[in-house]
């Protein structure tokens, strides 16, 4: 099937957007108003939960766009009851992470943007499984609408979102902003820019492009080394980007739009959890609006490396706030047990 002849996906559009498609349709901008509280509102599944739309709109919907749920291939809880993990069916049967967290009362869904990643960290199940293909906005946005599914059945409401599950979310940038431009709609999911964290892994082309264009989100930059040759040998994309371009495009996007960045460090034993290395971070973000989320390794199949010590972590924090003054918190290791092979959830969830 070429790329024209597949109908759009409700979920692909904006309401601006689809009130561009009812108008030249001659339908009434009510139906939008109706239709947009179905998809984001009650998250229904169907064009057959609709009872409200009339049957001819019903009809053309159906006959020129497509609304697809993705099915739940796998879920599993953690141990300690605070995480939920979905491996979603997408509709060409790839797999996805979207992650379900309630750490601290807060409601998170961790979702992915692409099928496996290119960067190809090597601590990294996702990096490890390698790149298959970029999400549609549709689909980055089902996840999320997942998640609120399930949590409207309990009487809650999905507060937050961190992009990072698999895949980086600047490698595929139009569809994530435009995904990020849907579940932000007031009359939808109505997520704010400080309850969006995008995570990246370092692509400075989409780190200044999302300063230039003010996206209201928080970002945060996964360092893990303060060193070019350290870090290259642990996040391969940092040969294309090196640390000081980084480092200089972080302080532009702080800079340009007066946002601190949040900087991911995975604690690996024995390599980037020593005094040294929290000297090191310290001195690289010194005078940048900043604060360090720290994560113990979670292991992988396919890298050697084993978690830092809880004594070893909280050294670290302490010489980054007593000798550098700089914030960090520490994700706790809970949902370890179901955690390994998305991009490693909640660090941003609990600041
Ligand atoms: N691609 C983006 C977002 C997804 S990964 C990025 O790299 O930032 C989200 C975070 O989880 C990143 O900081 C990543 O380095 C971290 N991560 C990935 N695998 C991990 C693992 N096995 N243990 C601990 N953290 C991991
Ligand atoms: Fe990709 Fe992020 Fe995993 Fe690196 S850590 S391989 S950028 S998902």
């Amino acid at each position: 099937m070429s790329a024209a002849s597949v109908p759009v996906s409700l979920h692909d559009l904006t309401r601006a957007e689809l009130g561009a498609l009812f108008a030249r349709w001659e339908f009434s901008p009510v139906h939008v108003a109706r239709l947009w509280r179905y998809l984001y509102w009650e998250c229904v599944a169907s064009l057959a939960e609709m009872p409200e739309l009339p049957a001819k709109v019903r009809r053309r919907l159906a006959d020129e766009t497509r609304l697809h749920t993705p099915g739940i291939a796998l879920e599993t809880d953690s141990s300690d009851g605070f995480t939920r993990k979905y491996l979603l069916r997408l509709e060409d049967h790839e797999r996805i992470e979207t992650v379900l967290m309630r750490y601290t009362g807060r409601v998170t869904a961790c979702i992915s943007s692409q099928v496996g990643c290119a960067m190809g960290c090597v601590f990294c199940a996702t990096g490890q499984m390698g790149y298959t293909r970029h999400l549609t906005p549709g689909e980055i946005v089902a996840q999320a609408v997942h998640v609120q599914r399930v949590l409207r059945a309990q009487g809650q409401r999905l507060r937050n979102i961190v992009l990072m599950g698999m895949g980086e979310p600047l490698h595929n940038y139009d569809a994530v902003m435009q995904a990020m431009e849907i579940l932000r709609d007031p009359n939808g999911l109505a997520l704010g820019a400080e309850r969006i964290t995008l995570s990246t892994v370092g692509v400075v082309p989409g780190i200044l492009r999302l300063a230039r264009e003010k996206r209201p989100l928080r970002l945060a930059v996964s360092l893990h080394a303060a060193t070019q040759p350290e870090r290259a040998a642990l996040v391969p994309a940092a040969k294309k980007w090196p640390l000081d371009e980084l480092m200089a495009a972080c302080r532009t996007y702080s800079e340009t739009t007066g946002r601190r960045i949040f900087y991911e460090w995975t604690l690996i034993e024995g390599k980037n959890d020593r005094p040294g290395d929290a000297r090191a971070v310290g001195r690289l973000l010194q005078g940048l609006p900043a604060q360090v989320n720290l994560i113990p390794l979670n292991p992988t199949a396919g890298f050697a490396g084993a978690p830092t010590r809880t004594e070893a972590s909280h050294r670290f924090q302490r010489i980054l706030a007593e000798e550098f003054k700089i914030p960090s918190t520490v994700r706790q290791r809970r949902g370890i047990d179901i955690a390994a092979g998305c991009g490693q959830l909640a660090v941003a969830e609990k600041n």
